[in-house]
């Protein structure tokens, strides 16, 4: 595992909607574990699904961040811009025989994994179309080798992606390059050291390391934060309808104590005072 010497993190919204608690808090710790590291924060808008994206919401997150007093380092970049390099790293995959066209609808798989009781793809296309079939997407050839990594949060976690879950999609015949391939070409290019997101993605990253290791690219350190639930215990995000946040400093400080800071009973109510605070204040 190769890391760079300097500290380089980001934080990678989608704008399919405007921050909300969750966000902010994954949005947060990234950039505080970044400047308390004397590291690069960086903001990278992951735009690909253009199906889920919705106007506005680039913006509103943008200046949300802003508000709070997340300034980023270097310009932004946005996924939607970066195809050729997602295009390149497929070629690469396909050259070394690492992933495949495969011709599975949805529908044929649903049927199929009623079959196996699993979300595993079943490697249908594995050895090759079946005959007539045309090309719907291009799967990763995961391996069966169990992938283990020490998260600097959750600690070691373990995952044979091969087994639990099979060869994965990394580009849609018709359109959008997937998350898993754009995010880490895309870390790798820009020279992140440092991935700090919430823990809903914690079983993304043995497919992400594994990507990394086929494309021979550097796979960064990973901490992955509690992810903020609403009172139904269900995960915030737009589909359990989160409420946007606004920039204030109590938002700010409920943000900080949900990620294990302690705050004064006299910090005040001033934006970059607290922010301030956080800076230099141990968790
Ligand atoms: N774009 C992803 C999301 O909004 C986050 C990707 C990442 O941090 O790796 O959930």
């Amino acid at each position: 595992v190769t890391v760079a010497a300097s500290y380089r993190g980001r934080f990678a919204p989608s704008p399919t909607g405007p921050l909300h608690f969750g966000s902010l808090v994954a949005a947060l710790a990234s950039f505080l574990d970044a400047r308390r590291h004397g590291g690069i924060w960086l903001v990278r808008l992951e735009d690909l699904d253009t199906d889920r994206n919705q106007p506005g919401a680039e913006d509103a997150i943008l200046r949300c961040l802003e508000g709070f007093g997340l300034h980023w380092d270097e310009p932004l970049v946005r996924q939607s811009e970066r195809q050729e390099l997602y295009d390149a790293a497929l070629q690469q995959l396909r050259q070394a025989g690492l992933a495949y066209p495969c011709g599975c609808s949805r529908k044929s798989l649903a049927q199929a994994e009623e079959g196996m009781g699993g979300p595993r793809y079943p490697g249908t296309c594995r050895n090759g179309l079946p005959a007539g079939a045309i090309v719907r997407s291009f799967r990763f050839k995961s391996s069966e080798m169990e992938i283990t990594f020490k998260d600097r949060y959750q600690g070691e976690f373990r995952q044979n992606v091969g087994l639990e879950v099979g060869d994965f999609v990394i580009k849609r015949a018709d359109g959008p390059f997937a998350y898993q391939l754009a995010v880490v070409v895309d870390d790798a290019a820009q020279g992140i050291t440092d991935v700090v997101r919430g823990a809903d993605l914690l079983d993304s990253t043995p497919r992400q390391i594994l990507l990394q290791q086929a494309l021979n690219l550097p796979t960064p350190r990973y901490l992955h934060v509690p992810v903020a639930t609403n009172a139904q215990g269900e995960k915030l995000s737009k589909q359990t309808r989160a409420p946007a946040v606004q920039p204030n400093p109590q938002t700010l400080k409920e943000a900080l104590q949900y990620l294990g800071y302690t705050l004064p009973q006299d910090l005040g109510n001033d934006l970059n005072q607290i922010m301030n605070y956080a800076l230099q204040a141990a968790e």
